[in-house]
């Protein structure tokens, strides 16, 4: 009968509730399993995590095949989702998915652009970049890899100029025009960099980035979100060697 039936409905919900309400109270589950934000109050229920409001959105935008969204509180889960919560954690989820996660990484977190951390949830589920050596399907990161091909905007001539750019240590960046050039057309001092973050897609180009020094604020611009994550992650930890 449709009354009996939705009586119980409301009350299986309600009893869902309280186990999901229980589940967030464990200290494994009370921050963010993406960027670590206090009390989370959504979640991937097929990866098992529990997620935050704005990291809801950027696993929404990784696709339902990758990642379905739950609200905690507003939305009706079944009763397999609750079962597979309860036998993981958000810590258990990391350590899966961020298992090959090099050991100086520096996380993204909640202070960061949605660009960096859109950027590193899509490696860690789209390409399985982080997952145990034995799981099939991985695309792997090169972290080592401290060079490359981006487009830079030249501060006097406003345009996306083409540069190999590659690191001198953690000194500095210097780009050139082409890779076997000797003398590069300039350099970013890695020394007391303020912000260095994704941006907005900015004036057609995709995957910016900015780095602040004190004499100027860089912006370059590189192919794909795995590129922007690893320049983005291997200058911020070239900028902390050298803080004092
Ligand atoms: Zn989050």
């Amino acid at each position: 009968m449709p009354m009996t039936s939705s009586i119980n409905d409301i009350n299986i919900d309600t009893v869902n509730k309280e186990i999901i309400r229980g589940l967030l109270k464990l200290p494994e589950n009370q921050f963010c399993g993406e960027c670590g934000m206090i009390e989370p109050q959504w979640a991937s229920v097929n990866l098992g995590i529990f997620i935050c409001l704005s990291c809801a959105g950027l696993h929404r935008r990784l696709g339902t095949h990758i990642s379905r969204v739950k609200s905690c509180e507003l939305d009706n889960w079944l009763k397999s989702e609750i079962e597979a919560f309860k036998e993981t954690t958000n810590l258990k989820a990391k350590e899966y998915w961020e298992s090959l996660v090099p050991s100086d990484f520096i996380r993204p977190t909640y202070a960061d652009s949605n660009g960096l951390k859109e950027a590193w949830i899509r490696c860690k589920y789209e390409d399985k970049a982080f997952v145990p050596e034995d799981v099939p399907g991985a695309k792997r990161l090169n972290f080592s890899k401290r060079e490359g091909y981006v487009y830079k905007k030249g501060i006097i001539v406003k345009n996306w100029k083409r540069r190999f750019m590659k690191f001198i240590g953690d000194d500095r960046l210097e780009y050139f025009k082409n890779e076997q050039d000797k003398t590069p057309c300039g350099s970013i001092s890695l020394h007391d960099c303020g912000q260095i973050d994704s941006i907005q897609e900015l004036e057609g180009r995709t995957f910016c980035f900015i780095i602040s020094t004190p004499k100027r604020r860089y912006l370059i611009s590189c192919d794909n979100y795995q590129q922007l994550l690893i320049w983005i992650i291997n200058t911020r930890l070239s900028s902390k060697r050298n803080s004092p």
